[in-house]
């Protein structure tokens, strides 16, 4: 068995991003620049943010951060969105979701300007996605696809099943392995006998929220698995969606949590606000 180590491959991602971003700064004077929108007080969006502008700051990229209380209307937060799509310093926007409940999420992911929409939450983007254009990709599938790369792991034709189905994990994971011509199965809540799929699965993909859902006896001899989950349990430590002890004597491949795809994550939005950033040039 292998552990796909993704805090050394973000690492490396992170490195080619500092040094392409010196290069734009010395030939074209261009300092790649990300807003993020943070609304409310949770905890856990708040340390998402700090790791983000941290990561920001690393490879020298240019980053606000609008800190907003969770009383804001959502007109305030559209008119902040504007503002950013207006400025020419900025080349990606990120809202932190979740939002609270009194603001439309679909109605603010649609007014981000789709150029600078390195989320990839945009339905422009997601549209583009699935026909297999060129587009913004959400950052955690994107990062997902790039240890498949790095792992020399071929899609091609591999039963993937992939649990959990929502806008941004699921359902872009399943619409990039579509595109890599796998035979995907998504499955989630409803679905009836989740056992019967995963354990078919060459490649068993878990974005869920459920510590330890996936078990041993559903996984097959010698499977990929990859654990998009990131939970805290009561002792502080945070976990994945897959019994990580058992299930990695059974399989050939497997992400660690933490340390396999969060810090991928992360790297995956700075490629993407680079990506954005050297659309000026053209
Ligand atoms: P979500 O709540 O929006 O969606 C959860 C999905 O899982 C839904 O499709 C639901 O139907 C399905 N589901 C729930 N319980 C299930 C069960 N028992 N069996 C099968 N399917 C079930 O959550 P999300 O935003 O997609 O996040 C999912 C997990 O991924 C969370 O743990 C989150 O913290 C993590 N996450 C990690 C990263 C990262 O960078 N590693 C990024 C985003 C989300």
């Amino acid at each position: 068995m292998q552990i796909i180590d993704g805090k050394r491959l973000a690492n490396r991602v992170q490195e080619n991003v500092a040094k392409e971003v010196e290069e734009l700064k010395q030939v074209k004077n261009i300092v790649p620049g990300l807003a993020v929108i943070l609304i409310g007080d949770d905890p856990a969006s708040h340390a998402y943010v700090k790791m983000k502008a941290k990561a920001c700051e690393r490879v020298g990229f240019y980053s606000i951060t609008h800190n907003m209380p969770d009383t804001i209307s959502q007109e305030e937060i559209i008119a902040t969105i504007s503002m950013m799509n207006d400025n020419p310093r900025i080349d990606g926007i990120l809202v932190q979701l979740p939002l609270p409940s009194h603001v439309d999420t679909d109605k603010i992911l649609e007014v981000i300007d789709p150029n600078k929409d390195v989320d990839g939450f945009h339905a422009y983007n997601v549209g583009r996605l699935v026909t297999g254009l060129e587009s913004f990709v959400a950052c955690t599938p994107l990062g997902v696809m790039r240890m498949f790369e790095e792992y020399n792991i071929d899609l091609k034709g591999k039963d993937v099943c992939v649990v959990g189905a929502s806008n941004i994990v699921g359902k872009p994971m399943a619409s990039l392995l579509l595109n890599t011509n796998a035979t995907v199965t998504v499955t989630h809540i409803y679905t009836k006998d989740l056992k019967s799929h995963t354990l078919r699965a060459d490649i068993v993909i878990v974005g869920v929220g459920v510590p330890a859902l996936i078990k041993a006896d559903m996984i097959k001899e010698g499977a990929i698995v990859i654990d998009i989950g990131i939970n805290r349990i009561s002792d502080g430590s945070l976990v994945g969606d897959v019994d990580f002890e058992a299930v990695s004597n059974k399989c050939s491949y497997i992400t660690p949590v933490p340390g396999g795809v969060g810090p991928m994550t992360i790297a995956m939005l700075l490629a993407n606000t680079l990506k954005s950033a050297k659309k000026r040039l053209i």
